[in-house]
């Protein structure tokens, strides 16, 4: 099954919201994982499960990265808020190098994250406009 981890800054917490309500059937047929205030608020404010990781600060980004490192994500999404600085940029810039190492799309914006999800439907035959 396809796998997509959901990731998102304080600030896009709302943005990640609204892009997974759009995408909310799609996202239903696929494994989700996510940071964990961004899978809390995503199970908390939809009916997806999101498999919750620590939080960011805390280690959620590192936890995803291994993931990718296991080949075990189709996809990120990581909704990142570029002009609030993060105690745990490390964590986020080793997340972003192992998804270039192996070769995992990871969407930062909403358009991007538009596309992503577009081409991971394609992937799976999922008909978005039934
Ligand atoms: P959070 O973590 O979902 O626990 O807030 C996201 C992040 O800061 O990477």
């Amino acid at each position: 099954m396809t796998r997509v981890a959901l990731i998102a800054h304080d600030e896009k917490k709302p943005d990640i919201i609204d892009l997974v309500r759009e995408y909310e059937d799609l996202l239903a047929t696929f494994d989700l994982v996510g940071t964990g205030t961004t899978g809390k608020r995503i199970t908390e404010e939809t009916d997806l499960d999101v498999e919750r990781k620590q939080s960011g600060p805390l280690g959620g980004d590192t936890q995803i990265g291994a993931e990718v490192a296991d080949d075990a994500l189709d996809g990120i999404v990581f909704l990142r808020d570029p002009l609030t600085a993060q105690p745990h940029e490390p964590d986020i810039s080793a997340l972003l190098r192992i998804c270039d190492v192996h070769d995992v799309p990871l969407a930062t914006t909403r358009t991007g994250a538009e596309y992503l999800l577009d081409g991971l439907a394609l992937d799976a035959d999922f008909d978005l406009d039934p």
